[in-house]
């Protein structure tokens, strides 16, 4: 019975040339969303979207609520400018919307209709109290039926299902998501997703301390971002040969942060190629060693480019209920190891100071060990 699913987006602040760049990526990314079902005509007029359906509204509808930039969803059924026809399609949704109680609401932009808004509603809403026995309620009703009266037809719904909000992936420009098996990073990916950051993922591999199947992983956790925010690229960057020269060449209580140095400088490096603008990190403040202030400071001298860290502030359990409800959880608590999980040192610097950190570096090829590196990354392009 649905003829088209209606989108409404936008946040508050959008303005001139800034609205029609949002609309053009957002179109962009809802066509990109839909593109593997048969194809489907899009229609985009006075700030709304239609993207028509033939009945069935479930899959578009579960594809759309993952495109960011959406407010909210309602599949609507199109029909002719005539109250029998209301009639018909009204006492459709009412029979397929749960509750007891309803009211009819009728906005009315087309003033040539002869009816005006009250009169619809007491013409439909009489006709679906008589047909199906259920009562108005006009204060708190279980149930509202929409119609929208408009030039060239009328649209009449009763669902509004909550969109991602957010704005369209691509609108804010690129970041390289630092990303690890673990369960912070693809949440910040995800909320870097949600702000319009295109994403490339980065992930560092430490072959063969590191197995296979932690690489799967994060592919596998690319997967499900690609599911909100598009394809996406993801670089593998050999790990072993600079885990292994820390190691050999500096203090213990320095191998995380040195380590974490090293992998900030070859972001930057991957940003530069990228065309991206920033880096992405799962960190939260105080969560371990190497997020205390003090390292994140010694940490983040080695680039010039914004970090950024949605997470800085949120709590793990926080962070595990995103995870679960966009559903990297349960990829992440598969037990593979990371390589930051190797070499740990028994009593890590909490608060590292950047002289000593600088001279324990002079021990190692620092520039030789990144372009080696960057010699050899892995490319791959994720689909979801
Ligand atoms: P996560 O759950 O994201 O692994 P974490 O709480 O385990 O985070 P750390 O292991 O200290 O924290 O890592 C901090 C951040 O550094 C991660 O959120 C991620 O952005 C980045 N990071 C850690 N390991 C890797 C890796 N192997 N490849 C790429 N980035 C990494
Ligand atoms: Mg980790």
């Amino acid at each position: 019975m649905y003829t088209a699913v209606l989108v409404r987006y936008g946040e508050i602040s959008l303005k001139g040339k800034n609205r029609g760049d949002f609309e053009k990526c957002l179109l962009n990314n809802i066509r990109e969303a839909l593109s593997d079902l048969p194809s489907r005509k899009i229609e985009h007029t006075f700030g709304r979207i239609f993207v028509k359906v033939n009945g069935d509204a479930k899959e578009v509808i579960e594809r759309l609520k993952r495109v960011f930039g959406i407010v909210s969803l309602s599949p609507v059924i199109e029909t002719s400018l005539n109250i029998e026809a209301f009639r018909e399609k009204a006492l459709y949704l009412l029979k397929n919307t749960p509750g007891q109680t309803f009211k009819v609401e009728t906005k009315r932009s087309n003033k040539r209709f002869p009816y005006q808004s009250p009169e619809v509603n007491r013409l439909v809403g009489g006709y679906l109290l008589a047909c199906t026995g259920h009562p108005v309620d006009v204060h708190n009703p279980d149930r509202v039926i929409h119609i929208e009266i408009r030039e060239e037809a009328a649209y009449l719904y009763s669902q509004v299902i909550p969109g991602p909000g957010g704005l369209p992936v691509g609108i804010t420009g690129r970041g390289i998501l630092l990303i690890s098996g673990g369960l912070d990073s693809p949440v910040a990916g995800w909320l870097g997703l949600k702000r319009g950051l295109k994403i490339s993922g980065l992930h560092f591999y430490s072959f063969p301390f590191t197995s296979e199947r932690s690489k799967e992983k994060v592919i596998d956790l690319c997967r499900v971002l690609a599911r909100y925010g598009g394809d996406l690229r993801l670089l593998i960057a050999p790990f072993t040969a600079i885990q292994k020269a820390i190691r050999t060449n500096c203090p213990e209580e320095l191998y995380i942060t040195i380590m974490r140095r090293m992998m900030f400088r070859i972001a930057k490096k991957v940003a530069e190629q990228e065309g991206a603008l920033a880096l992405l990190t799962g960190e939260s403040l105080g969560q371990v060693a190497s997020q205390t202030l003090e390292s994140i400071a010694v940490i983040n001298k080695v680039v010039d480019l914004p970090v950024l860290r949605p997470l800085i502030s949120w709590d793990k359990t926080e962070i595990m209920n995103l995870a679960r409800k966009i559903g990297t959880y349960d990829i992440s608590i598969k037990p593979y190891e990371d390589c930051c999980t190797l070499f740990i040192p028994r009593h890590p610097a909490t608060k590292p100071r950047l002289a000593k950190v600088e001279k324990a570096e002079e021990k190692l090829n620092v520039e030789g060990l990144i372009k080696e590196c960057l010699d050899n990354l892995e490319v791959m392009e994720i689909t979801p």
